[in-house]
């Protein structure tokens, strides 16, 4: 490819719209089924929620699943359903949203992070066995971008070692692993339903399981850990009104409108997947051999749909930094971002006393990474606009 003057140069931009990385789809189905709950009795949680639980479990091949207000809700429950309190280790990726270690934190607990596989960008089972002590209670694995961790690996380390196994699955809903989707694999697996992830709810989460006790401890958590059940009580007095608080719970509810919502973007969610699945494939071979462009390798076991789609600039072959590059992207109006920052860079976890230099292949990749844009509704255009962006910068700065 020649060189084309750059917009950020005072070129033609590629397109004239920004596009940016990620953005809902909502249709008109999805309004008269959330019009429908407005008029009804429940407006929070109620029969939507439940339904909305029972299309989790279903599509996920679970046997419970317990919504929530948001995937951080959903992570704080997992920590709390693990039982992780003051003097436990939980170990999870440094490549991730803050959440997945802010939900050890909430418990009392101690992060611990994990260094990433330098070619697929989920959490590096070998490190997570270095990494195990005493005081390890459970690994949080995240579906970096929507690819299936290596949960045959860590299943098997987590079982060595007596650890639960929790699965940060924000990303990969739809995800299979060995044929079997996420969800009904790790011991507890979150989901969140935040408008750029693939199916939204405006803002919600699930947690699923296939463990009963965990399941009725997470349902109580959502709702203050109150319970009305007496066969729960400690002190049950058969009064009608009776009621007892038996740990410290929140309010985690998630709404039914937001459960109508839900369920109506489920019965998308195999359109959702293979458009994905369709961009992907298009930018993978666009970018296979665009020098100075690295992708993300997949492993054979994950059929991915994918929440991200994630470039890593090979800097010994480009003459920019990732600064430079993300800026003249944004120019030409194909908008990146980044994700994510290593969560113990940001100050609060630096003052707690994690160093730089703990996970150094996760570190690297942050220093060269963007996500560009992946979303059900792009247009053929959208999609030929973003490689064409990609492809106008590397080879404008190709060394
Ligand atoms: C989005 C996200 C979360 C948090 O989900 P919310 O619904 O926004 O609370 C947690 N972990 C990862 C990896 C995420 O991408």
């Amino acid at each position: 490819m020649e060189k084309t003057r750059l917009a950020i140069w005072g070129g033609a931009p590629v397109r004239s719209t920004p596009l940016y990385y990620g953005r809902q789809y909502i249709d008109e189905a999805d309004c008269r089924a959330v019009n429908a709950v407005m008029m009804s009795d429940f407006i929070t949680t109620g029969p939507k929620v439940a339904a909305l639980e029972d299309a989790l479990c279903h599509l996920c091949e679970a046997s419970y699943a317990v919504a929530l207000a948001n995937g951080t809700a959903a992570l704080h429950a997992s920590c709390h359903a693990a039982g992780i309190g003051p003097g436990d280790e939980v170990i999870t990726t440094a490549m991730t949203f803050a959440a997945s270690a802010n939900c050890i934190l909430y418990c009392g607990g101690t992060p611990v992070f994990a260094d990433i596989l330098p070619q697929t960008y989920n959490i590096d089972p070998e490190d997570v066995r270095r990494k195990i002590t005493p005081r390890t209670k459970a690994v949080i694995a995240v579906d970096y971008t929507g690819q299936a961790a290596a949960l045959g690996e860590l299943r098997a380390l987590c079982d060595e070692h007596g650890l639960l196994l929790i699965e940060d699955a924000a990303h990969s809903i739809g995800t299979k692993y060995n044929g079997r989707p996420v969800g009904g694999i790790a011991d507890l697996t979150t989901f969140s339903f935040h408008p750029v992830k693939t199916v939204t709810g405006g803002e919600g989460g699930a947690v699923l399981t296939n463990n009963e006790k965990m399941a009725e401890k997470i349902r109580l958590f959502r709702a203050h850990s109150i319970t009305k059940d007496p066969a729960e009580m400690i002190h049950p007095t058969g009064e009608s009104w009776y009621m007892e608080q038996l740990e410290l719970g929140y309010n985690y509810r998630l709404t039914d409108i937001q459960a109508a919502l839900v369920l109506s973007q489920l019965n998308k969610l195999p359109l959702f997947a293979a458009r994905r699945k369709a961009i992907v494939k298009q930018y993978n071979e666009a970018f296979q051999d665009t020098p100075g462009i690295l992708l993300q390798q997949e492993i054979p076991q994950s059929d991915s749909v994918h929440h991200l789609y994630v470039i890593q600039l090979d800097t010994a072959a480009l003459s920019c930094t990732r600064k430079e590059f993300f800026d003249a992207m944004t120019a030409e109006k194909v908008v990146p971002m980044v994700h994510y920052i290593p969560v113990y860079y940001h100050p609060y976890y630096q003052a707690l006393g994690y160093n730089k230099g703990l996970c150094p292949h996760a570190e690297a990749l942050y220093e060269n990474i963007m996500s560009i844009p992946l979303y059900y509704s792009m247009t053929d255009d959208d999609v030929a606009d973003t490689i064409a962006a990609v492809k106008k910068v590397a080879a404008f700065y190709a060394k």
